[in-house]
């Protein structure tokens, strides 16, 4: 390893639904659907490749870098179509996993913002209770009602992270130590909220930004890579092998 170089140490994999081709529910936008024949033959490809871990072993996993890679899943928004049609398939090859959930949803028509296109079911309280006793599983927070946080104020943000989180707290009998900022969107006040829950969150996501490295020393804002139907293994080595650099 050359000195002062950043090293990519894996990937922290983004999905929302996980809808079969043809489906009622079908996001317009293709980028947020994975169809669960996809998901499965990219868990079996990337298992030769990466180490599948859960979202809280990123933290250590920065500090004491292993040769393999690590890959991590996570869904957003908390679909229905994630209980239905994935969590089989990660149980089945063992792979841990978080969903993010806007609590406003959760057992109602939840993808409000977007605009056009059918709506799916976001999951009931049973199936979130059925899906957090797996012991792959993490539950973690997407505020309340998934709203553009640095456009509120204050007082709104701090309401949509710290109910959200206590909600699921509360539902779950569990702490609560993962986040995602809807969109990815965040800004100074979001971060100080984010600050407050020091106690309790351990690891936020942004919705992009692609490799987590030896760079990425900041475990409240770590980058994500989209995973959907035209995401291959091969060209995620090929980026992380020519992007920055990284080794
Ligand atoms: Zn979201």
């Amino acid at each position: 390893m050359i000195e002062g170089v950043p090293r990519g140490l894996g990937y922290i994999m983004m999905m929302h639904h996980v809808l079969p081709e043809g489906a009622s529910g079908m996001p317009v936008d293709k980028k947020l659907n994975i169809t669960p024949a996809k998901l499965e033959s990219f868990i079996e490809q990337a298992s030769y490749k990466y180490e599948f871990i859960h979202l809280e072993q990123v933290p250590d996993r920065i500090k004491h870098p292993t040769k393999k890679k690590f890959m991590v899943f996570t869904f957003d928004d908390g679909f229905q179509s994630v209980y239905i049609n994935a969590f089989d398939i990660l149980k089945k090859h063992h792979v841990p996993f978080t969903i993010f959930v806007s609590t406003g949803f959760t057992g109602i028509r939840c993808n409000t913002y977007q605009a056009t296109g059918p709506h799916e079911l976001g999951l009931s309280t049973e199936e979130l209770l059925e899906i957090n006793a797996c012991p792959l599983a993490t539950i973690g927070g997407h505020t309340i009602n998934h709203p553009r946080l640095p456009l509120l104020s204050t007082s709104k943000i701090h309401e949509e992270i710290f109910i959200n989180i206590n909600n699921l707290k509360t539902i779950l009998n569990k702490t609560i130590n993962t986040f995602a900022y809807p969109y990815g969107y965040y800004d100074k006040n979001v971060l100080n909220v984010i600050h407050d829950l020091r106690d309790d969150l351990k690891v936020c996501v942004l919705a992009s930004g692609g490799v987590v490295s030896t760079m990425s020393n900041n475990c409240f804002l770590l980058p994500r890579l989209n995973l959907d139907d035209e995401t291959s293994i091969h060209k995620l080595s090929h980026w992380r092998n020519t992007y920055m650099g990284f080794q």
